[in-house]
């Protein structure tokens, strides 16, 4: 450790959660991450990474790896749900890479997640699986008595450190700490499943994501690796929650996180259901052929009941910050939580290097906050864009309404698109993205891809 080194101490080992270890660990910091799981790398709902993420992927020294085991879309296609037939179309490939620097990827989740876990590993991150938090105190009394920020787990272990990042998903255990807000829904249930290319029919197993989009539902197809894996989602919005819905402000029983360990069954807690497979069914039964016979082969065991929340005012408290779904929880038809989790990341990092020893966390963090609120908060009301109906069709390769969310956010590339900032160990306190506010088709099918 150097001499402005900090401890900290990353609850959940997740997308975000190991992304930032390894960006803090490479800025010389000495970091443990605190899994609930037995161990890393479980597996998920394979993720598509915008040029936005694989920015970061890059300047972390990982891209390499993430290319050797993900596969690259050649062009993304926005299908009506009830006639199949084609809105829009979005250019993926070497355009996009020209354009923002880095490619969009499509990787399993458990495979990014691994190299995410390999990484930390090499950069001397303290991997600790099997230690699920339940509590975060920063108060003077543990703090005296414990040097820091103290997490403690069940079972009666205890972790202190100069900064805590909770990166535990949209029911972090540090949400209390940043204000009111639980996580909430609204009604929007999703399937899911990997399907081999060989249950496809060859104009199905193409190296392109499809996502066919109606107004309570949509369906999406898209490569884990070309002509071999293909993962599949159907999200839709239950006509049975507003029936069964807990209270506003009461916690969603078996509500589900992305991982393998926190998905759950459509259940509120209340013995009433939601989002059932006869509601999928119904959801989709005028849907096109293809989406139908798709939706019909997907696990029906289960549900994931997408969480939804507030912006929180706060991201931070004292040495607390949260990050990903535990400040942001999107849902997945936006296709950017990971993203936006590796955003935050990455803006840690940079807050954090120049940080002039455990004394300065409490600025930095601030910093942090002042950096990335304001994008996030707009990623996440983005989703609006997705209901409104396309007006007028882009060339495939006109990227003006994706540039404000695609383009990278750090390094030398970021400055190109309007954001005040720099390469990671620059200490950006502020980030403005200033072109591309246009929210036209390819506004609504970049939420998608
Ligand atoms: C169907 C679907 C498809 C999606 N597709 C995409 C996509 O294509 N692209 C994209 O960018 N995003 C996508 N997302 C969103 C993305 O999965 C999430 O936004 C992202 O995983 C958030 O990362 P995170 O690190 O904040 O949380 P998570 O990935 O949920 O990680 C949280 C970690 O914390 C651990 N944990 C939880 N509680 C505790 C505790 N008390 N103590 C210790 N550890 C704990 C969990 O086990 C987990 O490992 C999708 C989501 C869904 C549901």
């Amino acid at each position: 450790m150097g001499v402005n080194a900090v401890e900290i101490i990353v609850i959940g080992g997740g997308i975000g959660g190991l992304t930032a270890a390894l960006a803090l660990a490479q800025g010389g910091h000495r970091v443990q991450v605190l899994e609930r799981a037995a161990r890393f790398a479980q597996p998920g709902p394979a993720l598509r990474l915008a040029p936005n993420a694989t920015a970061v992927l890059s300047l972390l020294g990982l891209l390499d790896h993430v290319l050797d085991l993900g596969s690259r879309p050649r062009r993304a296609l926005l299908r009506e749900l009830g006639s199949g037939a084609e809105l829009a179309e979005l250019d993926l490939g070497a355009p996009l890479t020209a354009r923002y620097g880095t490619p969009y990827v499509v990787i399993g989740r458990a495979d990014l997640l691994s190299v995410l876990a390999d990484g930390c590993t090499d950069a001397d991150v303290e991997l600790r699986p099997g230690r699920a938090a339940i509590a975060v105190d920063q108060s003077r009394q543990a703090s005296s008595v414990m040097g820091g920020a103290v997490v403690s787990c069940a079972g009666g272990r205890v972790y202190a450190g100069d900064v805590v990042l909770a990166a535990d998903g949209a029911r972090s255990v540090a949400r209390g700490l940043v204000g009111r807000g639980a996580p909430s829904g609204e009604g929007w249930a999703a399937y899911r499943g990997a399907v081999s290319a060989d249950a496809l029919a060859p104009d199905e197993a193409r190296d392109e994501v499809v996502a066919w989009m109606g107004p309570d539902a949509h369906f999406t197809r898209y490569p884990i690796r070309i002509g071999e894996a293909y993962e599949q989602v159907a999200v839709f919005r239950s006509h049975q929650y507003p029936l069964v819905q807990p209270s506003p402000l009461g916690p969603l029983a078996g509500a589900a996180s992305p991982g393998g360990t926190g998905q759950g069954r459509a259940d509120t807690g209340s013995g009433q259901e939601w989002g059932g497979p006869d509601e999928l069914a119904e959801a989709f039964s005028l849907a096109a052929a293809p989406v139908r016979a798709a939706v019909r082969s997907l696990r029906r065991k289960r549900c994931l009941r997408m969480i939804d929340r507030a912006p929180l005012a706060s991201w931070t408290n004292g040495r607390i910050a949260l990050l990903g779904d535990a400040v942001h929880p999107m849902p997945g038809y936006l296709a950017q939580g990971a993203c936006q989790a590796i955003e935050d990341a990455a803006a840690l990092a940079d807050v954090l290097r120049d940080c002039p020893g455990p004394r300065g966390v409490q600025d930095a963090l601030a910093g942090y906050q002042a950096r990335r609120a304001a994008r996030a908060i707009r990623v996440a009301r983005a989703r609006q864009v997705w209901e409104s109906a396309p007006q007028a069709r882009r060339a495939p390769d006109d990227y003006a309404a994706s540039d404000w969310l695609y383009a990278p956010q750090q390094g030398r590339l970021a400055s190109g698109f309007g954001v005040r900032s720099a390469a990671f160990g620059c200490h950006a306190r502020r980030v403005i993205v200033g072109r591309g506010r246009g929210t036209q088709p390819f506004g609504m099918i970049i939420l998608l891809t």
